[in-house]
């Protein structure tokens, strides 16, 4: 399929042929440590944020450890596409359905489901959507939802196939048992702590007003009150924060 349309696949194609990645599965946190782009895989238990990408010094990412492997997969390429696409912002995010996000959600759909690898795997395929999203999820290690949409994304589907997919609930091992495709397993949940540093910048982050309070504490492991004890919590909005651009200290 054509890539012209969206300049955010264009993109994702881009930087696979730059890293020599071919058209197969591939592992976004190894991506991004090959950019040179630090990772943070940290659970976070309340699930109010789901990743984080800053572009200080190198650049880097967090993932909350405590979702689904390819929930954080993705993620991981989410926030891979905002340092691809959106240069020095940062985002913070609770979610990645804000509509702000599709740019990097359609980044991260091409880049973990190569659409040229993808048309050769459903080249011998019969027109079976829950088939078609089976080996899709087999061969990109992404969630049932997530390649049902990429599907429909990139034209192979039509809407009513993916909502008479999804409203079957299957989950991404009894969709591949299903076909008889092996499920991958999950796993570990990343680091048990958060590196000094990363506490460090989360505090900052907190002082700058770009981070909530609430937000910051459940990363930390601390009640949001023991925060004002260890930065100057400034006023934070929550949704508001996400989109902020990196203004110069010196700009009021
Ligand atoms: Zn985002």
């Amino acid at each position: 399929m054509s890539t012209d349309r969206y300049p955010q696949r264009a993109a994702a194609a881009a930087l696979r042929f730059e890293l020599d990645l071919g058209h197969g599965l591939v592992d976004p946190f190894e991506v991004a440590d090959r950019l040179g782009i630090e990772v943070v895989r940290f659970p976070v238990g309340d699930g109010s944020i789901e990743g984080m990408y800053r572009p200080d010094g190198g650049g880097y990412i967090f993932v909350n450890s405590q979702a689904s492997f390819v929930r954080q997969r993705f993620t991981a390429a989410h926030e891979i596409g905002h340092h691809r696409l959106h240069g020095d912002q940062a985002f913070i995010e609770s979610s990645l359905d804000e509509p702000d996000d599709w740019e990097a959600n359609c980044f991260a759909e091409a880049f973990l489901v190569d659409p040229v690898g993808l048309g050769r795997q459903l080249g011998e395929v019969e027109h079976d959507v829950s088939r078609m999203v089976a080996v899709t999820c087999e061969a990109y290690w992404v969630s049932q939802s997530a390649a049902g949409i990429i599907l429909r994304h990139f034209g192979l589907i039509a809407q009513p196939e993916l909502d008479g997919f999804l409203e079957r609930n299957w989950t991404y091992a009894s969709l591949l048992r299903e076909y008889g495709l092996k499920p991958r397993g999950e796993p570990d949940r990343g680091i048990t702590q958060l590196p000094p540093q990363f506490r460090e910048r989360a505090l900052r982050l907190v002082e700058a007003g770009q981070l909530a309070a609430e937000r910051a504490a459940s990363m930390l492991g601390v009640e949001s009150a023991e925060l004002n004890g260890l930065v100057a919590v400034e006023e934070a909005d929550p949704l508001g924060s996400a989109l902020l651009a990196d203004f110069p200290d010196s700009l009021d």
